[in-house]
């Protein structure tokens, strides 16, 4: 968890004084007995309106909960008000682990249209326990993955198409994120328009 810890402080550190409040008037939403701490109650009462079951899942709890002390404080808070907002609540497709650090992506289904992504921890790639996904998959890293995205739009788009691309980055961003009663804290730079809430 330590890499999303620092991107998840990265981003906090760079939102403005605005959505910092907001940050923690949402905090303190959460924390019901003002203890300036969510426990494992406060955070299920949470989320029993999301439909990601796995984030209420206790084991995702646990992995929050850097310090295991049975509860989260504001910065660990943060942590989850990220994954939620980035869409980066991506669990191993093979062993169901958190992918919180580098993970491996079937390279046609993330490329494809209308068909859910594969994504695989390190350890279930490298053990080859993937059995049960298209014996041509091939994969690649997150990090390959995005240099070729960025290689595929530059071939496919033209200059002055790109900004289209950008739109679609961003309105991708603001689907994926928590737009209840979260709302947009990440958003980024010193802007303070919700209406273009993402975490770009
Ligand atoms: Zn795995
Ligand atoms: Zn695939």
């Amino acid at each position: 968890m330590e890499e999303i810890h620092r991107t998840a402080e990265a981003y906090y550190e760079n939102l403005s004084v605005e959505k910092k409040r907001k940050a923690k008037r949402f905090f303190d939403e959460l924390d019901k007995d003002g203890d300036e701490r969510i426990n494992l109650d406060e955070y299920m009462e949470f989320l029993k309106n999301d439909k990601n079951t796995v984030l209420t899942d206790p084991r995702f709890f646990n992995n929050l909960d850097m310090n295991s002390d049975g509860s989260l404080d504001y910065n660990e808070a943060i942590v989850l008000f990220y994954i939620m907002q980035s869409g980066r609540a991506l669990f191993c497709k093979s062993c169901d682990t958190f992918l919180a650090g580098a993970y491996f992506s079937c390279s046609q289904c993330f490329f494809k249209d209308s068909i859910s992504s594969y994504e695989i921890c390190c350890d279930c790639y490298a053990g080859k326990k993937f059995t049960d996904h298209h014996s041509d998959a091939i994969f690649f890293d997150n990090y390959t993955l995005l240099l070729q995205s960025r290689r595929m739009v530059q071939a496919v788009a033209p200059t002055k198409k790109r900004e289209k691309v950008l739109q679609i980055i961003k309105q991708g961003l603001q689907l994926a994120s928590f737009t209840g009663a979260l709302g947009c804290i990440f958003n980024g730079g010193a802007g303070d328009d919700d209406a273009n809430c993402s975490i770009m």
